[in-house]
């Protein structure tokens, strides 16, 4: 598992989310959830794309 600092759209607090690799030959790919709730404010944020 590896932890990506993300910033809210809102409130600009940094969550971390969790992803897993794609694959076990790569490591610069990873499967992040589309979604997640802000820690800080609740505010939903979407998970940029690569
Ligand atoms: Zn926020």
């Amino acid at each position: 598992m590896e932890e990506f600092g993300f910033a809210c759209w809102d409130c600009g607090a940094t969550n971390f989310i969790q992803g897993r690799p794609k694959g076990f030959w790569t490591t610069t790919h990873y499967e992040l959830p589309g979604e997640w709730t802000c820690w800080n404010c609740e505010a939903l944020n979407r998970t940029p794309d690569d």
